[in-house]
């Protein structure tokens, strides 16, 4: 159930057409759906109510700060991985006890930001940054709660470049070391060891390496606690997949994931955290798109439409799929075509997808890119100067553009030319 359904022949996002939004915004645009956010996260929440924990939404998988804003007003924690996302949380007025610092390389800057303007937890992910941490914070005067990132060694199944959890992976620390470092960051002047984090990876479909990953995790709890950690809180990551076609098995649902999370470390009286992403907002969100030229090639035809890979860079850099609908209801039993989605920039990989099955479709007709609410508009760029994707949000029988399409002129007046040239 996501608020995008057709009414009255028109893909709506709840009370609103899109193609209203479409002539109003103009397109390419993205369009989230605040009911869907809402309802997403409340899932979450209800897959943990047994239990003391915070949801902390993924913000590298959306940061509009209107996102923001909802998620934290709901109650939402936020999972940041910059200073810029950190200061995004901020803005949206999610006080910094409900923010945890994760990523791998945060640099002294980030550390003194997150400090200065309180932080729940820094989540480490290496022994260097670890002193780095102490260093920091001892000369602010600050003891910052820490959890150590390690690294479980399971195959989360998923795309082989958002897999994290297995031991070649850049993330965390090997679990087979971590006594010893927690050992380290217990003597370490300014750090605070208050738990465990794990995040294995994301658009997991099975929930089979969450429970290795999650015992391997239990495991350990206790195995610090005998050495003497007070071990309170755990921060078990993300990585919930969505069904990105239709027609497929959906992947688990928060509360199968949640009853996950019971059985592995529900005796350890933990304090459990978890960092949602792309569940919470992936199917939240559409890209609306219009059609430029039905282009007849040889052996095959090609929709040009004025969405591009640099407004959805998914399909392009993983190979992902969304699915891609028409905004007015196509007949029923109408005669399909099948064409070749692609967008207008110079690389052959700026395809959406292949042979998609659509109603003939002719230039100016609108079409949306579904589940494309996560990791959409946050990897946007200009590449082929194409100015910056907007985004629009939309509540009930109203919507906002809560970020605007820039002008050429704003685009241009970013660079300058130096006086010597
Ligand atoms: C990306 C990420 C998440 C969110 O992953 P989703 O698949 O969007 O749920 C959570 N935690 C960390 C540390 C991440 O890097």
């Amino acid at each position: 159930m996501d608020h995008f359904l057709y009414r009255d022949g028109i893909l709506h996002a709840e009370n609103v057409p899109l193609t209203r939004i479409a002539a109003q915004v103009g397109t390419p645009v993205y369009v989230y759906s605040a009911a869907t956010l809402t309802r997403h996260f409340n899932l979450f929440r209800q897959a943990l109510d047994w239990t003391d924990h915070l949801v902390c939404f993924a913000v590298k998988a959306n940061s509009n700060l209107a996102v923001l804003k909802l998620m934290g007003d709901l109650g939402a924690g936020m999972d940041v991985v910059s200073g810029g996302e950190y200061l995004r949380a901020k803005a949206a007025g999610v006080p910094g006890d409900r923010i945890v610092f994760s990523g791998v390389g945060k640099t002294v800057q980030e550390m003194r930001l997150a400090i200065e303007g309180g932080i729940r937890q820094f989540n480490i992910e290496s022994e260097p940054e670890m002193r780095a941490l102490s260093t920091v914070a001892s000369a602010m005067g600050a003891e910052v709660p820490v959890a150590i990132r390690v690294n479980p060694d399971v195959d989360a199944k998923t795309h082989e470049k958002i897999a994290t959890g297995k031991s070649d992976n850049k993330f965390g620390i090997p679990i087979s070391k971590a006594r010893q470092v927690y050992a380290e960051a217990a003597a370490l002047p300014g750090l605070k060891v208050v738990g465990v984090d794990v995040h294995i990876g994301s658009q997991l479909t099975d929930l089979d390496p969450y429970r290795a990953a999650y015992a391997k995790v239990a495991d350990l709890t206790r195995a610090l606690r005998a050495d003497g950690h007070d071990i309170t809180r755990l921060d078990l990551g993300g990585g919930l997949g969505i069904p990105y076609r239709r027609d497929n098995n959906a992947p688990p649902l928060p509360i199968e994931y949640g009853q996950v999370v019971r059985d592995t470390v529900g005796d350890l009286g933990c304090e459990i955290e978890i960092e949602p992403g792309r569940n919470i907002v992936g199917n939240a969100g559409i890209l609306l798109s219009q059609v430029i030229y039905l282009k007849q090639g040889e052996g095959r035809d090609f929709l040009i439409v004025d969405a591009a890979m640099n407004d959805l860079l998914r399909p392009a850099m993983y190979g992902a799929h969304h699915d891609i609908v028409s905004v007015c209801e196509p007949d029923l039993g109408a005669a399909m075509h099948k064409v070749d989605v692609v967008g207008p920039i110079c690389e052959s990989g700026d395809t959406f997808q292949k042979a998609v099955e659509l109603p003939p479709l002719r230039a100016d007709d609108l079409i949306a890119f579904r589940s494309a609410g996560a990791y959409g508009a946050v990897m946007s760029s200009e590449y082929n100067s194409r100015p910056l994707v907007p985004e629009v949000l939309v509540s009930g029988d109203q919507f906002a553009v809560i970020r605007a399409r820039p002008s050429f002129e704003e685009m241009l007046a970013r660079d300058t030319i130096p006086e010597w040239l």
